[in-house]
């Protein structure tokens, strides 16, 4: 390797690092510019000591909580990686060159990850190949081989923490400097620290990845090029290919801004199916593994990954059996998804010919002309709260007015259920400047913060009913508990509508208030509500996290929110027989309903208005028209009659699933 100007010296700007040269095309970086936007950019993934080599592990497969369905392939980007730990040890004299030793062999390792590195991304990534061999000349400096050498011999520390010390003085350098750009270089000195520091303890790399591993997604990404969303781009490195980003968290802020992006998929260390970071992906149709234990540990930026959002897997470092298995399955799964889309527009009803109508779940109002597309009978459900994300004050009555507007013409005649907002618990809290609560869940909460922020809430409320002007609205009140909240809520939408009439502006005779069922309070009191709503619709999501006790956000104890628990059974059939009695109708609008056994369950306890994310409609119709009512019925009768959640899931699997093999798991049956 050529050697370029020091990197490290103390003479900046006059002895221009090595770094600084790349950048500008001067040396090793072939011309490339170092950082991929304009000059003084940060180079991501230094500032937050995330890295952009793979590590030199072999392939691993992880395993999650299926969060939304797609095979994806692409590059790893991890948020928000821990600090590579190192010991801080007081070395003898005599230990003197052994430390020496290792740190030089931990530099060669370093050096052999990075160009193994450099040569897998190259062809497909010129820009960060280029950042690759600058870190690679950062590595073999100098300046840091005597800083470390200084270290200890006369500090005494071992190799570690002497590396520690060495890129931390050099980076503090850096970042004293006036000139932003160079300013911004320390990052990259504290993100070659850290490839460094992880050296020590990394066994010998593997053999290479097969080098034609080109990146495959079930979303056709050809177009999407732009840079990564402001929200998570000043934390990201900037690949331009197919990325797979690894967090352990993803607010559904950061998952609503993929949908530009050349993300074709996530994985994430918290979360459940029915968590708002996998409520989204499925909306978008972005593949997603969430729970996954330790994700941060175990995969690093720059690593190939290969997700599967239908089985909950992840592979890491795919060999090329794992890769070739990967793009088959994505490919088999892009055409069965395909065949399904493809027979959407069939009328939606049982074997028996018995009718049913699929809404949409929409989060965002693009969704409405993809739930247009994939044939809903309407929005059962428009979390409006997604209009809140990423702002610090609501957004104004015109501006929800517009939305609103677009969203019921995108769908006219089919009617549009507008949930009122659902801020609170995991959801967009900032808006409001929510004091912090011990347990948000059972806090401060859709129509309870909507009620104690009147003024709010009635601009709120009257976007919507001027939206009624343009087709068919109903309005919805989230997490209701007791009846005095659906009352109150009424006496608002009445004062609403009066002061939207007042200003002459147009306005439906009659809005439908109904109420979602989703407080076990509720569920119990359902009479009460259905003679006083105009509709119910079972959010399944809180009420199975609310009934049994389990936060629907956690993933180790996902497997005790069970949709086929027997008390939940119990609590819809409640609903649904209030709902008969008082001529009510009665929707599900919770994950429940996208879950093809669930759903025919559901069927089987007299659910006939299903809502769900638009991208599964096509897979519940399909679902839906392979079984009779009368089957759906018995079954469900011996599921209510059963002691758990395993029995009766077993009930209806052992009933439906061989009907339903393709679409429980993304395979033609070739048997
Ligand atoms: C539900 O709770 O089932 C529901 C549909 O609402 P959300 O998921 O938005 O809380
Ligand atoms: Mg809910």
């Amino acid at each position: 390797m050529t050697r370029g100007p020091s990197a490290f010296s103390a003479g900046i700007p006059d002895d221009l690092p090595v770094l600084v040269d790349a950048a500008r095309g001067d040396s090793a970086a072939r011309g490339d510019s170092l950082v991929p936007g304009a000059r003084g950019d940060s180079m991501a993934p230094g500032a937050r000591g995330d890295s952009i080599v793979p590590s030199a592990r072999g392939t691993e497969t992880l395993r999650g909580i299926a969060g939304s369905p797609g095979v994806a392939i692409g590059t790893a980007v991890v948020i928000g990686a821990p600090k590579a730990e190192h010991p801080r040890r007081r070395i003898r004299s005599a230990e003197i060159d052994t430390e020496l030793e290792r740190f030089q062999s931990a530099v060669e390792r370093a050096q052999d990850e990075l160009r193994d590195m450099a040569k897998r991304v190259e062809s497909h990534h010129r820009a960060e190949a280029s950042i690759l061999e600058a870190y690679l000349l950062m590595l073999g400096d100098e300046a840091l081989a005597d800083a470390v050498k200084r270290q200890v011999s006369e500090e005494r520390r071992c190799a570690e923490w002497a590396v520690a010390a060495a890129c931390e003085a050099i980076a503090g350098r850096f970042a004293a400097l006036d000139d932003p750009y160079l300013r911004e270089r320390s990052h990259d000195v504290t993100f070659v620290g850290e490839r460094l520091l992880r050296a020590f303890s990394v066994p010998p790399p593997p053999d290479p990845p097969p080098s034609d591993a080109e990146p495959l997604s079930t979303r056709n990404l050809a177009a999407l090029q732009s840079p990564l969303p402001a929200t998570l781009g000043a934390a990201l490195p900037r690949f331009s290919g197919p990325t797979i980003l690894i967090a352990q968290d993803l607010s559904p802020a950061d998952t609503a801004a993929m949908v530009d992006e050349p993300v074709v998929g996530f994985v994430t260390e918290v979360g459940t199916r029915t968590s708002h970071t996998s409520i989204m992906a499925r909306a978008l149709e972005i593949p997603a593994v969430v729970g996954v234990s330790d994700v941060l540990q175990r995969i690093s930026t720059g690593d190939l990954v290969a997700i599967d959002g239908l089985r909950g897997t992840v592979v890491v470092r795919p060999g090329p059996a794992e890769l070739a298995e990967a793009r088959a399955r994505a490919e088999r799964h892009v055409a069965l998804a395909k065949e399904l889309s493809e027979a959407r527009h069939r009328a939606a009803q049982t074997k028996d010919g018995v009718k049913v109508s699929l809404r949409a779940n929409v989060e965002l109002p693009a969704e409405a002309i993809l739930a247009r597309d994939q044939g809903a009978d309407g929005i059962g459900l428009y979390r409006t709260e997604f209009l809140y994300i990423d702002r610090t004050s609501p957004p104004s009555e015109e501006q929800q007015f517009e939305i609103f507007r677009a969203v019921v013409e995108a769908l006219r005649p089919k009617p549009v259920t507008l949930r009122t907002f659902d801020i609170g618990g995991d959801k967009f809290v900032s808006t409001f400047q929510v004091p912090p609560e011990m347990n948000p869940m059972l806090g401060l909460r859709a129509v309870r913060l909507a009620l104690s922020r009147p003024d709010v809430f009635l601009e709120h409320l009257r976007a919507m009913v001027r939206a009624s002007a343009y087709g068919d609205v109903r309005i919805m009140i989230p997490m209701v508990a007791g009846l005095g909240e659906l009352r109150q809520v009424r006496a608002l939408l009445h004062r609403a509508q009066e002061q939207v009439r007042a200003r002459g502006q147009a306005c439906a005779d009659e809005i439908p208030l109904g109420v979602m069922i989703e407080v076990p309070a509720a569920a119990i009191m359902v009479d009460h509500f259905a003679r006083e709503a105009a509709f119910l619709s079972l959010g399944t999501n809180d009420l199975i996290q609310y009934a049994l006790a389990v936060d629907r956000t956690s993933r180790s104890l996902a497997y005790l929110a069970s949709p086929f628990d027997p008390s939940i059974l119990r609590l819809i059939a409640k609903v649904i027989q209030a709902g008969r009695d008082f001529s009510r109708p009665v929707s599900i609008c919770g994950a429940m309903a996208s879950d093809p056994l669930a759903a025919l369950l559901l069927l089987g306890l007299g659910i006939r208005d299903f809502s769900m994310e638009a991208a599964a409609i096509p897979e519940i119709k399909e679902t839906l028209r392979r079984i009779t009512v009368t089957e759906a019925e018995s079954v469900a009768a011996e599921a209510l009659a059963c002691a758990t959640a395993e029995e009766a899931e077993c009930c209806v699997a052992a009933a439906f699933a061989p009907d339903l093999y393709d679409l429980l798991t993304g395979e033609r049956d070739t048997k």
